[in-house]
């Protein structure tokens, strides 16, 4: 086996919902980095444009295409718009995904009073979320015999989070998910097709800055500390340090990797606090 290029996505081409997020549109400017093209998949299209102009100013091939995970029409609409013009879609990335705090638990919101449409928000956003883009864009690796799809769960999926009712079953879900569909892909149609998920630690984005940090002082709340303290590194994660993990997984140094959900989390997961 030569080992030059291993790393080299050159030509490959990358949908990545949510791509507008934080942690996606990251990963877009690093796989971009590598040689993909790319497509920014996201329900805000205002955001999921700013992501793509700003990747077409480093001389990548970038889109923006406007949808919502939870629509299938939507989704199959867009997958016939990315494959007209790049000619068919090589990994898809599900970053869509978050909680709200109509859906967490609170001093002022008891998990009694949890309105079932908070919860069913955030399991479809996740969940549906993950699944449906993997239908749609999944059938066209399968007609392909190749491609490669790259999940987010979540550490929450490991063991709950307190107060995150939904979002931790949901991430669960995915991480569940991302196994069954590892094993269905290879056997039913393709081992050329992979399937993997990362389980990211903690990173301050827009969907868990209201749990991070405190709005007022900018400090982190008791609950940010906490996460902090639990983390063997000490810290939160940057963005940028997911990359490496989902381009590992993308590349052909991974062919064997399949089925796998890796952390990627400063350690978190290996602690027992004591
Ligand atoms: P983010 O809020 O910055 O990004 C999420 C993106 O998803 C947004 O651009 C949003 O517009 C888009 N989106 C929401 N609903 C959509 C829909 N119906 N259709 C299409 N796009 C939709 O959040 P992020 O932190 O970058 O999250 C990315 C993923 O990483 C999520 O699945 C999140 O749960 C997961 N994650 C985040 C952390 C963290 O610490 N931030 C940790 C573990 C996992």
């Amino acid at each position: 086996m030569e080992f030059e290029g291993f790393y080299d996505l050159s030509g490959q081409v990358g949908v990545l919902t949510g791509g507008a997020g934080v942690l996606c549109s990251t990963m877009a400017r690093g796989l971009a980095a590598c040689g993909a093209r790319i497509v920014v998949l996201d329900i805000d299209l205002a955001g999921a444009q700013a992501v793509a102009a700003q990747l077409c100013h480093t001389n990548t091939e970038a889109v923006a295409v406007g949808c919502d995970v939870l629509d299938k029409d939507h989704l199959r609409e867009a997958a016939r718009t990315v494959i007209t013009a790049f000619g068919g879609v090589d990994f898809l990335i599900n970053g869509a995904g978050g909680n709200k705090a109509e859906a967490t638990t609170s001093h002022e919101l008891a998990f009694f009073d949890l309105s079932p449409d908070a919860i069913r928000w955030v399991f479809e956003l996740n969940c549906l979320g993950t699944i449906l883009p993997c239908q749609v864009f999944g059938e066209h690796m399968a007609e392909q015999g190749r491609g490669r799809i790259v999940n987010i769960s979540s550490m929450a999926a490991l063991r709950p989070l307190t107060r995150t009712v939904a979002y931790s079953p949901a991430k669960a879900a995915v991480s569940n998910f991302t196994q069954w569909l590892a094993v269905h892909m290879s056997r039913e149609y393709s081992p050329e097709i992979r399937v993997n998920a990362i389980a990211p630690g903690f990173f301050v984005t827009e969907q868990n800055r209201y749990l991070l940090v405190d709005q007022e002082t900018g400090q982190f709340t008791e609950r940010g500390q906490a996460i902090i303290d639990h983390t063997p590194m000490a810290r939160l994660g940057d963005p940028e340090e997911l990359v490496g993990t989902v381009v590992w997984l993308l590349s052909s140094r991974a062919s064997f990797v399949h089925g796998a959900v890796i952390p990627v989390d400063g350690g978190f997961s290996a602690f027992s606090g004591v």
